[in-house]
């Protein structure tokens, strides 16, 4: 990404922000006069891109997330739920790897719901994890 200062083409991302209409943009700054200036990228251009369990790859999907967040809120009164998976999604582009894996997106989904509901927290939990020790939750929760 070229400097628009000094045309330098190299620069550090110093913050992306994930937004509603499927873009990100990222504040840069110029390794050579270090300037900052912001950019606006597709997801289409920058493709995340999820490996599970068994490492099959597969592109990160938003509408995934988000249905798994709704079904951990179902049984409480959280109704944000396109604000929670915003939060997610933007820890998620801000762990700035091409390749993530479950495991960083169900960390990432449980610190967030965490802050709206231990409920949803615990529902999500059971869900995405082998949860044959509840000692692992119980330490989440009361860290
Ligand atoms: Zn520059």
């Amino acid at each position: 990404m070229r400097c628009i200062f000094c045309g330098y083409n190299d620069s550090k991302v110093v913050d992306s922000r994930y937004l509603k209409d499927s873009s990100i943009r990222r504040r840069r700054e110029c390794l050579r006069c270090g300037k900052r200036f912001t950019t606006y990228e597709t997801v289409e251009s920058n493709p995340m891109v999820v490996t599970n369990v068994d490492n099959m790859r597969e592109p990160f999907k938003r509408e995934k997330l988000e249905d798994s967040i709704k079904y951990a809120v179902y049984c409480t009164d959280v109704d944000n739920v396109d604000e929670i998976v915003s939060k997610i999604e933007n820890r998620l582009f801000a762990l700035q790897k091409q390749e993530i894996s479950t495991k960083d997106i169900v960390k990432e989904a449980l610190e967030i719901l965490l802050e709206y509901s231990t409920m949803a927290c615990l529902v999500y939990y059971t869900q995405h994890t082998d949860c044959d020790s509840f000692d692992g939750i119980r330490r989440f929760i009361n860290r």
